[in-house]
């Protein structure tokens, strides 16, 4: 895997040992930290749209990495969503979503 948690891109091997997982091909420990949550519980923040009443979309993300295999039921939950105006940067647009822990918060201000 390629390691995305900075803009080097290192090339990561991961490999299973009786102990956990040997990572190697990382430059620093955040590849190593990265390779085995990918292997574990991969993660990745949400970023999407959602519509207000009359006016623009609003850009929306998740305030933390969400479980992986979560992404796509969220974006479900977000496409039954429509806002009233105003919308504010930081507005909880779902609280708590799927019972993850994790908050849809918009990113852009809607007047
Ligand atoms: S291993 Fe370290 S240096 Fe390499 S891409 Fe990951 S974070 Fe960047």
């Amino acid at each position: 895997m390629i390691c995305i948690v900075c803009p080097m891109g290192c090339p990561l091997s991961v490999e299973k040992t009786a102990d956990g997982f040997k990572v190697s091909g990382n430059t620093c420990p955040r590849g190593e930290k990265y390779a085995i949550a990918e292997c574990t519980a991969p993660t990745r923040t949400l970023t999407s749209i959602v519509p207000v009443k009359g006016k623009d979309m609003v850009s929306v993300k998740s305030s933390a990495p969400l479980p992986k295999e979560k992404i796509f039921d969220c974006v479900n939950v977000l496409a039954t969503i429509t806002l009233d105006a105003p919308v504010k940067v930081g507005d909880i647009i779902v609280k708590d979503i799927l019972g993850t822990g994790v908050d849809i918060v918009a990113t852009k201000n809607i007047p």
